[in-house]
């Protein structure tokens, strides 16, 4: 009886923390994230339906279409080009654990070069 009534008080717990927008319920799983507007299922779930979506057949296909377009590509180019994304690409460079990666390449190319 009383594991009841603590469920019940859990339960409007939760329903008060949504109705003051605070928390939702997922639509597909039942778990509960944090609140933000529009956003009805939570993130590991919103990553399975997109995952879904681009198994469908001819997803693949229409993607690289789309990529392909030049209006498209010009966006990539202008987004590439951007201060922003160079300031991000230079954070990137700077990690050590692709400095590793980058010295490994380098040497292994030496090595290639070297036996020619
Ligand atoms: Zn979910």
């Amino acid at each position: 009886m009383e594991i009841i009534e603590e469920d019940d008080e859990e339960i409007r717990e939760l329903m008060l923390k949504i109705s003051r927008k605070e928390i939702t319920i997922c639509e597909t799983c039942d778990s509960v994230f944090k609140y933000a507007t529009n956003k009805k299922i939570c993130d590991k779930c919103r990553k399975k339906k997109l995952r879904a979506y681009r198994k469908r057949p001819g997803e693949r296909e229409r993607l690289r279409e789309y990529h392909q377009r030049p209006e498209v590509k010009e966006k990539a180019r202008m987004r590439k080009q951007s201060p922003e994304s160079k300031e991000q690409q230079r954070l990137y460079r700077q990690r050590p654990e692709i400095k590793i990666q980058r010295n490994k390449q380098y040497l292994r190319r030496k090595k290639l070069r070297e036996n020619k």
